[in-house]
């Protein structure tokens, strides 16, 4: 289960749909919505 930080619930929540992405400057993130409210939740990870 991938956690990330909701901007709407203003805390950890668990990320629905999760997907690794890279962005374009080479950092590797998560990517889905919130469990609890749908909002895109976005988590950065680390370098990929
Ligand atoms: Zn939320």
């Amino acid at each position: 289960m991938a956690e990330g930080r909701c901007m709407k619930c203003k805390k950890n929540v668990e990320i629905k749909n999760a997907q690794e992405v890279v962005m374009k400057n080479g950092m590797k993130a998560l990517k889905g919505v919130c469990a609890a409210c749908g909002t895109k939740v976005f988590r950065i990870v680390g370098k990929a």
